[in-house]
């Protein structure tokens, strides 16, 4: 079985907040936490401004992983939605992706009754295997 990160309420809730803001195009961000956990999720623009696709800006990258740092902690990974797919990596996700441990956390559906689904993905030995999120569900963190 692969790992299993703990995501904090807050970083949960601004992923489902910032997919439902955006559709029906993706959003994009990155995830600041250590090997464990999820602190924050930061929303970072979707260059490609796409339903289909995202491109994280660099200097987003640059300014969150600077900011992490600071505080101890690193950019782990990043997430995006899915407007009207499951939250299950795209042929184009792996494409484009890293390999461990970055970790991609997906939003989806977005554009459905109820929550859309965070599931969580890292790249090893070139295909995706799930990474178990568990949700902090202790508001204020
Ligand atoms: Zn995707």
């Amino acid at each position: 079985m692969g790992r299993t990160l703990t995501v904090s309420h807050a970083a949960w809730a601004s992923i489902v907040a910032h997919a439902r803001h955006d559709a029906p195009l993706e959003c994009c961000g990155l995830l600041v936490g250590d090997d464990h956990r999820v602190a924050t999720a930061v929303a970072a623009a979707n260059a490609d401004a796409s339903p289909v696709r995202y491109t994280i800006d660099p200097k987003a990258y640059l300014r969150a992983s600077r900011e992490a740092r600071a505080s101890g902690l690193d950019v782990i990974g990043a997430y995006h939605s899915h407007p009207t797919s499951a939250a299950q990596p795209s042929a184009t996700d792996l494409a484009e992706g890293v390999g461990a441990p970055f970790v991609y956390v997906i939003a989806g559906p977005v554009l459905q009754h109820g929550e859309p689904s965070l599931r969580a993905w890292e790249i090893l030995a070139g295909r995706f295997v799930e990474v178990r999120l568990e949700r902090d569900d202790a508001p204020g963190q």
